[in-house]
């Protein structure tokens, strides 16, 4: 089920317990030199749709959050951001409004790593509301580390920007947005990590021109078995997330 493609009466009739609200949360900001800024949009996009169009019946898809909290790219310009408690208000905002309307299960299918961290404390602080409902959320990558560091074949094995992964995915989806001219191996990155502990740094610090990885060793091909992929492993996911009791105290869940 499409939201906003739903009449009023529609969505009236849609069983409250019988669905999952599916909220995919992007952003549009640069891409390094050969993507496009609205990348995070396109692939989180696409891949809820897919997902929607595998389990219609169960899925009620909400059209994508276009903004993110994007601030660790603002210094390298082409970027939209959303400040982090603006951010986090605005998550819990939308979950709201299907929560008081009945819903009780709702998960957030996040397409961009600034949104992670503010995506944790938004269903936190949501939960003290809404107790007795499942609230979840995590970016569509989550489960599918094995497959994404068997397909890539750069030493970056992980989602980065721009990179290897991002650049295959868009080159699946919307070929004519890449500017394959200007693709190339983005060089060293340089860590937000010590020992364990969290350094933080912008995306101007940590990368040469806005992306990471190897982009140079991205493919069409690589783009469309890596989404199939991702899509079946978060089919399964949907399934398990229904199987989840719902309960506001331990005895409620055994
Ligand atoms: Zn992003």
């Amino acid at each position: 089920m499409k939201y906003a493609e739903m009449t009023s009466p529609q969505l009236a009739e849609v069983e409250r317990d019988q669905t999952l609200v599916v909220i995919p949360i992007a952003a549009v900001e640069q891409h390094g030199p050969h993507l496009p800024t609205a990348t995070d949009t396109i692939i989180c996009t696409a891949i809820a749709e897919k997902l929607e169009e595998i389990l219609p019946e169960k899925i009620l898809l909400v059209p994508t959050l276009w903004l993110g909290a994007s601030a660790h790219h603002l210094r390298l310009g082409a970027t939209v951001d959303c400040q982090l408690k603006n951010y986090m208000e605005l998550l819990q905002d939308i979950a709201r409004s299907f929560l008081q309307d009945g819903f009780q299960r709702v998960l957030f299918l996040n397409g961009h790593g600034g949104n992670i961290d503010p995506l944790k404390v938004a269903l936190r602080q949501l939960q003290l509301e809404f107790p007795e409902s499942l609230l979840t959320g995590g970016s569509y990558w989550a489960g599918a580390s094995d497959l994404i560091h068997e397909t890539l074949e750069g030493d970056h094995k992980f989602v980065g920007h721009a990179c290897e992964f991002e650049t295959s995915m868009i080159m699946h989806l919307r070929p004519e947005l890449v500017q394959q001219e200007l693709i190339a191996n983005a060089g060293e990155l340089i860590l937000d990590e010590l020992d364990g502990f969290f350094v933080s740094r912008d995306m101007k610090q940590r990368t040469r021109q806005g992306c990471t990885g190897r982009p140079d060793l991205a493919t069409a091909e690589k783009g469309k078995l890596l989404m199939e992929g991702i899509v079946n492993r978060l089919k399964s996911t949907v399934k398990k997330l229904f199987q989840q009791k719902l309960g506001t105290a331990y005895e409620d869940f055994c």
